[in-house]
């Protein structure tokens, strides 16, 4: 067990990046996640600021948690009052839990622009707010607001802010680099001065307005900080606070700090994704350690390097986070990718083979009518067993019709005016041929809503497949009004996710392709583990 904190604050700070709105319920969620990855300190929000924050923390009570506390946020006392008068404060012995984090200003600057007081007033607020809440039984963590502006204009205020929170009860003394811009150099240096300053430990919590927030973090753990503080896949405020999937795992395997366990180290990728589900954002593929990227080789050359030995290309080894080695499949590479990725899903194709020889000018083909294989796995799976001459597909299409109407009618409030999309779809499965029709709210929506009322006739439990995510490129390459239309569908069944693609001058086709290519390529592999 190592002394060294993690401390999130994913559900405060997190929730402030904008377009991120977390319901209670996701909240609630998202705990339970960060305490399977054995975060120490979970800050749950800040219930003076919203209703929503308050009823998180009437719940989380009854969250089993193994290894973490609910941590929350609130403000030093405001001026010129008692800390016992100031209902924020209150609010914070009021949400029932043990630990509470309070934010003070700790820069001159500061003291006198915004919160427009005297320096020795803002010192009373520290020490009134911190000792209020250990009177009152409370764990307290003192965030030191601007602390590395401010020890660069007057580093002797900055200091004397963490001693009267120290000589007042706090338990951990938070440097904040609030507005994000501060050097590694500069990180170091404070953080040796305050560590020199007092015996209560120190932490930090770095915003990546510079693009430096992880480089800011590992450099104040090096100078002496040990509770970090950080958010899931860096969401926060502006650009982000430091992102705790590259903290962790830089932590644990680069630095030799066993912040959590192995086991835990490797639910990392599958709780960045969860979170980024959690708030509507698409989970960005090129993000270190849990990126779906993180671990993919495109180069035939280093394809060739990594099928010698697996470490050639790569800084650790994907499993340790949770994530896999991908050989990405594209018109650049050559025989040797498709081999290896063939051989990744179970197909020994020889290299010499007229097969494999197909396969890759079959891919370029296709490639140069749009399709890209880069991302979507589960198409080019697909490929390789259609190339083979005894591959017999779960359902063929026999035809589909589209019908897109739009009507003018008497406007209501509900829809001023309505545009209907149906279809009728004919599907052959083994020797029968189901004749489906179905609405949707879209040509697409229809497509699929027909399709699967055909198939889970013969497969019911193709119910649990849902499409996640569909996105629509019109390609430039191609010319005038008949350009090419490349549709990349993301599909799940729950557990696990797979991507496939659609290339056509018509949209609905390039719909159809993509849409058809997952359901039967979950098919196949339902039948292949049976
Ligand atoms: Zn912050």
């Amino acid at each position: 067990m190592s002394s060294l904190q993690l401390y999130d604050t994913t559900l405060r700070d997190g929730a402030q990046r904008e377009g991120v709105s977390f319901s209670v319920v996701d909240k609630l969620n998202i705990a339970q996640k960060l305490d399977e990855l054995g975060i120490h300190f979970i800050e749950g929000g800040w219930p003076g600021s919203n209703p929503k924050d308050a009823e998180f923390f009437e719940k989380v009570r009854t969250l089993p948690l193994s290894n973490a506390q609910i941590a929350v946020f609130g403000s030093t006392r405001r001026p010129k009052m008692k800390a016992e008068e100031d209902n924020n404060l209150v609010m914070l012995i009021d949400a029932g839990v043990k630990v509470a984090t309070i934010v003070g200003k700790s820069s001159d600057l500061q003291v006198a622009q915004v919160l427009e007081t005297t320096l020795e007033e803002n010192l009373n607020m520290i020490a009134d707010s911190v000792g209020y809440l250990r009177a009152n039984g409370l764990t307290v963590f003192y965030d030191a607001e601007h602390f590395f502006d401010g020890f660069k204009t007057n580093p002797d205020y900055s200091l004397r802010c963490l001693t009267v929170a120290a000589e007042a009860g706090a338990a951990c003394l938070v440097l904040c680099d609030t507005n994000g811009g501060a050097l590694p150099e500069t990180v170091d240096e404070a953080v040796r001065a305050a560590v020199k300053s007092t015996s209560v430990p120190v932490g930090i919590h770095a915003h990546n307005d510079s693009g430096l927030a992880v480089a800011n973090t590992l450099a104040a753990v090096i100078a002496g900080a040990t509770q970090v503080q950080g958010t899931i896949n860096g969401y926060g405020e502006r650009c982000g606070n430091a992102n705790l999937c590259s903290v962790i795992p830089n932590l644990k395997l680069k630095m030799g700090i066993d912040c959590v366990s192995d086991e835990q180290l490797a639910k990392l990728t599958e709780i960045s994704h969860y979170v980024s589900e959690a708030a509507n954002l698409v989970p960005d593929p090129f993000s270190p350690y849990v990126g779906f990227s993180a671990f993919s080789h495109k180069a035939g050359y280093h394809v060739a390097g990594v099928t010698k030995w697996a470490d050639a290309y790569q800084h650790i080894a994907p499993t340790l986070v949770g994530g896999k080695l991908r050989v990405v499949v594209s018109e650049l590479s050559g025989k040797r990718n498709i081999i290896y990725k063939a051989k990744q899903l179970g197909i020994d194709l020889p290299s010499t083979g007229k097969e494999t020889q197909k396969l890759l000018e079959q891919i370029k083909l296709l490639e140069s009518r749009g399709f890209q294989y880069d991302n979507a796995e589960a198409s080019f799976e697909l490929l390789v067993h259609r190339a083979k001459p005894d591959y017999e597909p779960p359902f063929e299409l026999v035809d589909f019709m589209v019908v897109v109407e739009k009507r003018r009618r008497l406007p209501t409030r509900e829809s001023p005016e309505e545009i209907l999309s149906e279809v009728m779809l004919k599907v052959k499965v083994g020797t029968e041929v189901m004749h489906t029709a179905a609405e949707g709210n879209g040509p697409v929506n229809a497509l699929d809503q027909a399709l699967r009322k055909a198939l889970l006739q013969f497969y019911p439990s193709l119910a649990a497949v849902k499409l996640v995510d569909y996105k629509v490129r019109i390609l430039e390459e191609s010319t005038g009004t008949a350009s090419q239309v490349r549709v990349l569908i993301e599909s799940s069944d729950g557990v696990d996710e797979w991507r496939t693609v659609g290339s056509s001058p018509n949209i609905i086709e390039a719909s159809w392709l993509a849409l058809s290519d997952s359901l039967e390529y979950w098919l196949l592999k339902q039948k292949t583990h049976q």
